[in-house]
């Protein structure tokens, strides 16, 4: 459906996407995942034609977005990160006036304003003017607009971005329910918001793709365990000695937890996890301690998306994970 072919932009001498290449498909809810910085905006603006390429090109349907404008434009419906909402107007007015510039007349136009509205729920405020709107509105009014023309694919620049936690969760379900009849694309800082409304997660940083995949096999793909916790009632020394002679054990860390037991992290660089459990399970088995418990630790997604993005999870961005989950 979409295809960002070796995607370059540069301010000036600094590259802030770079050779980005990717494919979306149809019918599937994208998370474009990366931190602030990253170059999100910036590929939205080029993908939905508002802003120009240094070199690479974007295809929509197979029409070039700078050299066929006109056919590429009609499927893509676009909520820019600043929307140009006009303060003075009602919503209807302004949906009047989008619907026109995108060439709708008559009653098509009437039509599709009253669809719009009642899929972005916004019929009580619809005559009220936007500068009176709370910021949730404002938002809906915007997505209103990217869904005039009836494209099929729409492209959300952080929409939930400056909402209140209710705001977000009721725009969350939105995106959710448009994923039902479009290809939606959506950028966010917020891991956590991109794993719960995407089928999708392309994940960016410093403008050059990090991964493309669904959110669990990219956790599966990414987040092989590595680390082995283990309780045990042999003393520190006993167990280092039990540990150690064992190859594929990089590090043991040990600590004593309450009531005189030992606690054990184990690291392994060994892709074959249940291997190097079997060998921490039979050198205790022949030394007559107990492995009284032994689980699996991985890293989070979070955690690797903090590594890749090189971006230590910030206040706002901290504040932002908090924000309740439906
Ligand atoms: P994101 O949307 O992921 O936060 P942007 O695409 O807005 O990232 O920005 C990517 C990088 O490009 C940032 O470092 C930003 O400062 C820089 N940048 C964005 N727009 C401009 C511009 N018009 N002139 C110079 N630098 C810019
Ligand atoms: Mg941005």
């Amino acid at each position: 459906m979409i295809s960002v072919e070796h995607l370059t932009k540069c301010y000036g001498d600094f590259t802030a996407v770079d050779d980005l290449s990717f494919e979306i498909d149809e019918g599937h809810v994208y998370g474009f995942l990366g931190p602030n910085g990253a170059g999100k905006s910036t590929t939205m603006n080029i993908m939905t034609g508002c802003l120009s390429a240094t070199s690479g090109r974007v295809l929509i349907d197979g029409h070039d977005i700078f050299e066929e404008p006109r056919p590429a434009k009609k499927l893509i419906g676009y909520l820019p990160e600043q929307p140009p909402l006009y303060m003075g107007e009602s919503p209807m007015e302004y949906l009047q006036f989008v619907g026109q510039a995108k060439g709708i007349t008559g009653k098509e136009l009437s039509e599709q304003i009253e669809q719009v509205i009642e899929q972005t729920k916004i019929y009580e405020v619809r005559n009220q003017r936007i500068a009176t709107l709370s910021k949730g509105f404002r938002q809906r009014v915007g997505i209103a607009q990217a869904l005039l023309g009836k494209p099929r694919v729409i492209i959300l620049d952080e929409p939930t971005v400056g909402l209140d936690p209710i705001q977000i969760i009721e725009i969350r379900e939105l995106i959710k329910e448009l994923g039902r009849s479009h290809t939606v694309i959506f950028s966010s800082h917020i891991l956590s918001e991109v794993q719960t409304i995407c089928d999708e997660i392309i994940m960016i940083a410093h403008g050059r793709l990090m991964a493309l995949d669904e959110p669990g096999k990219l956790e599966k793909r990414l987040l092989s365990p590595s680390e082995i916790s283990l309780v045990t009632d042999a003393g520190a020394e006993q167990a280092q000695s039990l540990l150690t002679p064992i190859k594929e054990i990089t590090s043991v860390n040990t600590e004593l937890m309450d009531g005189g037991y030992l606690r054990a992290e184990v690291k392994t660089d060994n892709g074959d996890i249940y291997s190097v459990s079997r060998k921490i399970f039979n050198a205790f088995k022949d030394s007559g301690k107990a492995l009284l418990e032994m689980s699996l630790k991985k890293a989070s997604l979070e955690e690797l998306f903090i590594e890749l993005s090189g971006n230590p999870a910030e206040s706002e961005t901290a504040e932002e994970k908090e924000v309740p989950e439906k």
